[in-house]
Order: structure tokens, then sequence, then C-alpha cells
């Protein structure tokens, strides 16, 4: 599925909900999270529509490799290429938004 018409992060990707960008280009968006547990945190997208990582990576293992590049990114420009990447996956694990999005903790040592 391409678009979800109820996912939050399909409509902050279309621009319906304001978003903080932090990069952007024909496959994903990256957004600042709006409740940060780093001194960088940001949240990386596929456009397309995919619950959790398990399901993009079935679908399309390149856009999650391209996410992974993307964090490094982030990373490099903000503290020395170390960070750390999340995907919360199911309920219980703590997903709020079943939009897969890789959490980029950076900028700052994080504690263990
Ligand atoms: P999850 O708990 O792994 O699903 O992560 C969802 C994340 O989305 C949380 O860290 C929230 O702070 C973040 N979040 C929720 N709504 C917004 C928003 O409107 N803009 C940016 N981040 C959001």
């Amino acid at each position: 599925m391409s678009e979800s018409s109820d996912c939050l992060f399909c409509k902050i990707i279309a621009g319906e909900i304001p978003s903080s960008k932090v990069y952007e280009d024909e496959s994903t968006y990256a957004f600042k999270d709006i409740n940060p547990k780093a001194k960088v945190h940001v949240l990386i997208v596929p456009k397309k529509h995919y619950a959790n990582a398990a399901e993009l990576a079935a679908a399309d293992p390149a856009e999650l490799a391209h996410i992974v590049s993307i964090a490094q990114q982030i990373a490099n420009e903000s503290f020395h290429g170390a960070y750390r990447l999340v995907f919360n996956t199911g309920l219980d694990a703590g997903q709020t938004v079943f939009h897969v999005h890789a959490h980029v903790l950076t900028g700052e040592k994080l504690d263990e």
C-alpha cells in the first residue's frame, strides 16, 4: 500500500501535517521527532506506507539500506558518524505509529 488515509506519517509526508524537515528525496523523508530523546533525534521514513521494518525489508530492501545511509549522513554532519538507529516494532516494543520509521539518535554522547 502506498498511502494509508489515517496514517500520521503519511499525512506528514504529504505536507498535511507540519514537520521540521531534515532530508527529502523521491523515496524518503526525514524530520525531527516532536519529543526528542537525544540532542539530535530524527525520524526517517519511506514515502510508501509499510507498517514496520520487517514489511519494508521484505518488500523493498534497497529502501531499508537507503534509510541506513541517510542515518549515517545525518550522524556524519552532527556527531562524527556516531549514532543509534532504532526501529520499534510492535505495540509491546513501544511502536506507536504503524508507518515504519527509523529513530536516529545522535548529536551527543549517548547513555548505554
Ligand atoms: P514509535 O514510538 O517508535 O512508534 O515512535 C513514534 C515517534 O513519533 C515518537 O518518538 C514521537 O515522539 C514521534 N511523533 C509523534 N507525532 C509526531 C509528529 O507530529 N511530528 C514528529 N514526531 C512525532
